[in-house]
């Protein structure tokens, strides 16, 4: 089997925790690196935003990413790239028939790939698997500025692929619900599967050893927080949260650390984006600059050291269609305090596996650190449980899953096809 990955925006072999590249890229090229371990052939076509870049990079066994240029080899706009779209799917078309390649299906991330996913679709006469990982409708009902209002063409995009693909990936159940819901999508063609943990990778550390490795005294209390520095994510209850237990615990004040892991670091102020500055503005303004530290973004490779390094690990989104670092953060064994939102509050049990508070509560975020600050029973109960939880979500079994919706899709499409051609015959 052959399979088009479209990550139109966004490649796979971005840094992650920038503004645009964090869980969808890292879906993208563990789902495909999985597949190929399958041996299913995967060619994964993005933009490309560095003309240094090589049309071909292999990322894994039979798995490809193609960067083509379409537009200008830079960052763009997401919204602005729709007028490269129609160059985009051209450079696809040329590329595949270079190579004499044909595609078996289609499997696009994002509402820009499907927009491009559809018209190669025509071409290849395959099936078309949708996953949105963010819904325009839901991120404009937690929009709190003009700058995160998505647009009216990116919602109208979502509906009309809702109706056209072949199948659409969910999440979550709660994700395909908000299809329905806001989008009145037919629930019976949108599948539920939850993304993946790589469970070599995030696995329990020990706490001493991380600490030393990554310069953090060993008695400090220190609160990691992982994600694109968006406001969406919420970092600044967690600030507001260290805030309210610096003056409720003066004894804690010079030993408490708020990482935060994503964006630019404390030495590159020039880089950070209105977010970043903004929740600089507020540690400020809250009398906790030392206690507050960004750290920048970090390789993955790096993240285990930050959550066995953690006391707490939060994850204070407002909304999260799924939240792969909270399910990383499980799979080492944190002890996860998240917002009830989303894949958070479905991949989370409550006061099993992690606490979850509600969103934008920064009174109920600081009591759940400092319940498990305090007792040291239920943090070491949560971890327990967090490890079991996330061990659900290894890439095997989502990727055996996934398969499974192609070979249903490639039978069914397979039938369609011979149904016409035998139409058109007769
Ligand atoms: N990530 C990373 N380094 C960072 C910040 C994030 O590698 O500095 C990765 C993280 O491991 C996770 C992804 O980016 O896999 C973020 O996914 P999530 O679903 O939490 O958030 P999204 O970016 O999709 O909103």
């Amino acid at each position: 089997m052959r399979v088009a990955m479209l990550s139109v925006h966004s490649s796979p072999l971005a840094r992650l925790g920038g503004k645009e590249a964090g869980g969808m890229n890292v879906y993208v090229r563990e789902l495909a690196r999985e597949l190929g371990q399958r041996g299913i052939f995967v060619d994964i076509f993005t933009r490309s935003q560095d003309h240094t870049m090589p049309t071909v990079t292999p990322i894994g066994r039979g798995v490809r990413v193609i960067s083509l240029h379409a537009g200008p080899a830079a960052p763009y706009d997401k919204n602005l790239l729709l007028t490269y779209l129609p160059e985009f799917v051209n450079r696809v078309r040329c590329f595949a028939d270079g190579e004499d390649l044909s595609y078996d299906l289609i499997h696009s991330h994002y509402w820009l790939s499907g927009e491009a996913a559809l018209r190669l679709r025509r071409v290849w006469r395959a099936p078309v698997v949708q996953m949105f990982h963010t819904l325009g409708a839901m991120k404009n009902r937690v929009a709190r500025s003009d700058e995160e209002v998505e647009t009216n063409r990116r919602i109208a995009i979502e509906r009309r692929l809702l109706r056209e693909v072949d199948a659409v990936v969910a999440a979550t159940p709660l994700d395909r619900a908000q299809m329905v819901w806001h989008y009145g999508a037919d629930a019976s063609r949108i599948r539920v599967i939850p993304c993946g943990v790589d469970l070599r990778r995030f696995q329990p550390g020990d706490r001493t050893t991380a600490r030393t490795e990554l310069g953090m005294a060993h008695d400090a209390i220190i609160l990691v927080c992982v994600g694109r520095m968006e406001p969406l994510k919420g970092m600044d209850a967690l600030i507001r949260a260290a805030a309210r237990l610096s003056t409720r615990h003066p004894d804690w004040r010079e030993r408490l650390q708020v990482v935060l892991v994503g964006g630019d670091s404390e030495t590159q102020t020039e880089r950070w984006n209105s977010e970043q500055r903004r929740l600089d503005a507020l540690r400020r303004e809250l009398g906790i600059v030392r206690q507050v530290r960004f750290v920048g973004a970090q390789p993955q490779e790096q993240l285990p050291l930050y959550y066995a390094a953690a006391d707490v690990v939060a994850a204070p989104s407002h909304y999260e269609s799924f939240g792969l670092a909270a399910l990383e953060a499980l799979a080492c064994g944190a002890a996860v305090v998240a917002s009830n939102v989303g894949g958070l509050a479905l991949t989370i049990e409550d006061r099993r596996s992690g606490l979850l508070v509600p969103p934008d509560d920064d009174a109920a975020l600081a009591a759940q650190i400092e319940r498990i600050l305090t007792d040291s029973a239920l943090a070491a109960q949560l971890r327990a449980a967090a490890v079991q939880r996330a061990a659900e979500y290894g890439w095997p079994t989502i990727a055996r899953r996934i398969t499974a919706l192609y070979d249903e899709l490639m039978l069914a499409h397979a039938a369609i096809w011979s149904a016409q051609r035998l139409v058109r015959v007769s």
